[in-house]
């Protein structure tokens, strides 16, 4: 079994969609491990998205996802990486996010694409010992 660190992002949580988020994990197969409503500082946020600096949406990327609280949750499960990437859809919730994923229901424009999920099991090790340094 593996982990994966699932995030719902500001706008996931402004719009009321953390139960939504949570529901589908759930009802997945998935397990949540760990689960907490934090508010992001810029430190944790360019730690995150450190393969992004550099890139042209970068500052827009931070101050995005510091701009309200985000959920955060270790998810566990057989190949739990691709199977909330899986859930979550494609980066861009028009072009590339599938209707029925999170993504293709709920999302409109790249950026505000609602969730993040780790894009591989060693990224997951990093981005959970960046979000929960006591799990
Ligand atoms: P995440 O890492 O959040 O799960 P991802 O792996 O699908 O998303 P990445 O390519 O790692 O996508 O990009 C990280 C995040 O940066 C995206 O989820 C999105 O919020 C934002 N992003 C990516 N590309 C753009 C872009 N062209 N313009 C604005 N924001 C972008």
């Amino acid at each position: 079994s593996e982990r994966t660190l699932v995030l719902v992002k500001p706008d996931g949580v402004e719009r009321g969609l953390v139960g939504e988020v949570i529901s589908r994990i759930e009802r997945k197969g998935l397990k949540l491990v760990a689960l907490e409503l934090k508010k992001v500082d810029r430190q944790l946020a360019e730690q995150h998205y450190a393969e992004h600096d550099g890139k042209p949406f970068f500052e827009s990327l931070l101050e995005f996802i510091t701009s309200g609280p985000v959920v955060a949750a270790v998810v566990e499960g057989p190949r739990a990486v691709s199977a909330f990437r899986q859930i979550a859809g494609g980066t861009d919730p028009v072009d590339k996010a599938a209707p029925g994923s999170i993504r293709g229901d709920y999302g409109l424009e790249v950026q505000y694409n609602l969730v993040h999920g780790s894009d591989s099991a060693e990224s997951a090790e990093r981005e959970i010992k960046l979000w929960f340094p006591e799990f």
